[in-house]
């Protein structure tokens, strides 16, 4: 849970970061800008601010900013139904980007989150910068975290259904929810 006054805070400085990468967004795009802390009311060390350009029965496009050392929690995207999962593209627009997917490795560049070892699985590192990208296959687990100068990142998917995202941590919630303070 975050404070109403944490969520503008932090769409706010998600909008002035996309918009200082390039991307070009409208006034309207700026105030839907989605914080997620994931249910674990720590945003700036898990969470992610994240803009949906459009997401339609086949195809999704989003930016997403994230502060620096911010981290979204270990997920995947599974099965559903007769659709094998989302398959996703992943690619830096600006800042640097430690990514992690299965296979041998060591988490060198980036940081576990603290205390959150058990969450954090998969642990095979790219450091990546502006231009680069990374497509996963349905259900591939994968995570990952902001440089210390914050990223800016394009997604570009099959059909997104968030909601139904796998993760590690048993303590995720994908809805925001938000402590209105009464
Ligand atoms: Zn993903």
């Amino acid at each position: 849970m975050i404070t109403k006054l944490e969520y503008e805070r932090a769409k706010a400085e998600a909008a002035r970061m996309i918009r200082a990468a390039g991307v070009v967004i409208t006034e309207e795009e700026a105030g839907k800008v989605e914080v997620a802390d994931f249910g674990l009311g720590n945003l700036h060390a898990e969470g992610a601010q994240i803009l949906t350009f459009f997401c339609t029965e086949r195809v999704a496009a989003k930016v997403i900013a994230l502060f620096p050392r911010q981290t979204e929690p270990e997920h995947w995207h599974p099965r559903v139904g007769d659709d094998p999962g989302k398959e996703e593209t992943i690619r830096v627009i600006s800042g640097t980007l430690y990514f992690y997917v299965p296979g041998a490795g060591e988490v060198r560049a980036g940081s576990v989150p603290a205390g959150k070892e058990s969450c954090y699985t998969v642990r095979n590192e790219r450091v990546m910068g502006p231009g680069d990208q990374i497509t996963l296959e349905p259900g591939t687990r994968h995570w990952f975290q902001a440089g210390p100068e914050g990223a800016v990142l394009y997604t570009f998917s099959t059909c997104a259904r968030d909601v139904l995202d796998g993760f590690t941590d048993p303590n995720v919630e994908r809805q925001t929810r938000l402590d209105d303070g009464v």
